[in-house]
């Protein structure tokens, strides 16, 4: 046995559920479009290397990931399929690019020279998507300066545009504001035709966009939180079906019945109002769990929902079980997922600790195990 199964907290990725999302997506976008799976963040808590593995098998055109660090971990991992560094080069690391075969997004003057530099080095041409910024507001040449940047690229006879690319900042909300940014990236396409650039790839639109408008899709998307089942905003259920991948379950660890009156965990903030029986699990805020769901949070045992009482703590939660017949120790929680009739969602998680499911994923602790089916 594995050191890391002795406890019995664990996150349950079911691969069958992701195959399920990424042929969801497919069916959504134009046919011809091409598919970037963003896997940032190691899939969004999920694991990058199966994930990665699975999205190969299925035929995925592209990986994406938000730091240098990420890609070479997939191809230690053993993955082929192109990787796209979505956060750029951040310093002076542009050997790794090389190394290990990862296509960085360009933005800012000084990487172009570096890596240039680098390809020259090594004989080598490189592969580069530029982003222009149309009104995301965060990465990418400001559309004003678009021209001036394209002309300096244009000097480096060993750096070959692969790719354009911008980033929408809404979720479907405003429907006027994503109009004007895709009328902006238009400009800035034509602005690059004009100058004689023709690339492969010309992306947009992450989970939402290709959801709400597949019209925005350009020849290739970028989805990530809609491979894992979750929904990017509650408008975009309904729209398309999806499965969630994580199932994160324990099971129940110490078991005992408490008189009325009793306080529980940290700070007593939870008093018993009847004779009940209390719950502890071994999982706590250290796993992801967060501290903010205290006192609110409901996880599922026997089918049934069982409401935490008290503090979460960093490796512990305390939950009552008082109204679920013949529970035992070692009965398996579902803390997040399906169990019999009853599920709970990152977004259910999301909404009570006012955050959003991307969130309640990436934010699964390392001490929780993967472990894989389907
Ligand atoms: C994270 C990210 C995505 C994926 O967004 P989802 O909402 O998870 O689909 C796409 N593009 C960029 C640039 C990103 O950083």
């Amino acid at each position: 046995m594995k050191l890391s199964s002795i406890r019995p907290t664990v996150g349950e990725v079911d691969l069958g559920a992701l195959a399920y999302n990424f042929r969801q997506i497919r069916k959504k976008i134009p046919r011809g479009v091409k598919l970037l799976a963003v896997v940032k963040a190691d899939a969004y808590g999920h694991g990058a290397i199966p994930v990665s593995h699975r999205l190969e098998k299925l035929g995925v055109e592209y990986l994406g990931v938000a730091i240098p660090e990420e890609g070479v971990e997939l191809r230690k991992g053993g993955i082929k399929t192109p990787i796209l560094v979505l956060g750029g080069i951040f310093g002076r690391e542009v050997d790794l690019f090389f190394r290990f075969r990862l296509t960085p997004v360009l933005f800012r003057k000084d990487s172009l020279q570096l890596l240039s530099r680098e390809a020259e080095k090594r004989k080598k041409m490189v592969k580069v998507h530029l982003k222009v910024d149309t009104g995301m507001g965060r990465l990418g040449v400001p559309l004003n300066l678009w021209v001036d940047f394209l002309k300096k690229v244009k000097q480096f006879p060993n750096i070959e545009i692969e790719g354009l690319l911008s980033h929408f900042s809404m979720m479907g909300e405003e429907e006027s504001y994503t109009h004007h940014q895709w009328k902006a990236f238009q400009k800035a396409l034509m602005i690059s035709k004009e100058m004689g650039i023709s690339c492969r790839y010309l992306h947009m639109a992450s989970s939402a966009i290709l959801t709400v408008f597949p019209a925005y899709s350009a020849n290739l998307v970028r989805p990530g939180i809609m491979l894992y089942g979750s929904y990017p905003s509650p408008a975009i259920r309904g729209l398309i079906s999806l499965k969630p991948v994580m199932t994160l379950k324990t099971c129940i660890h110490f078991l005992k019945s408490v008189p009325p009156g009793a306080r529980i965990s940290y700070g007593g903030t939870f008093k018993t109002k009847r004779e009940s029986l209390i719950a502890t699990l071994p999982i706590g805020y250290a796993d992801g769990y967060s501290r903010h769901l205290s006192n609110r949070g409901e996880v599922l045992i026997h089918g049934k929902r069982a409401p935490v009482l008290g503090r979460i703590c960093m490796d512990f939660v305390t939950v009552d079980v008082t109204d679920i017949p013949r529970v035992s120790m070692g009965d398996e929680v579902v803390l997040m997922g399906r169990q019999g009739r009853e599920q709970i969602s990152a977004e259910e998680i999301a909404e009570k600790i006012n955050s959003i499911p991307y969130e309640v994923l990436c934010g699964i602790g390392k001490r929780v195990p993967r472990i894989y089916k389907g």
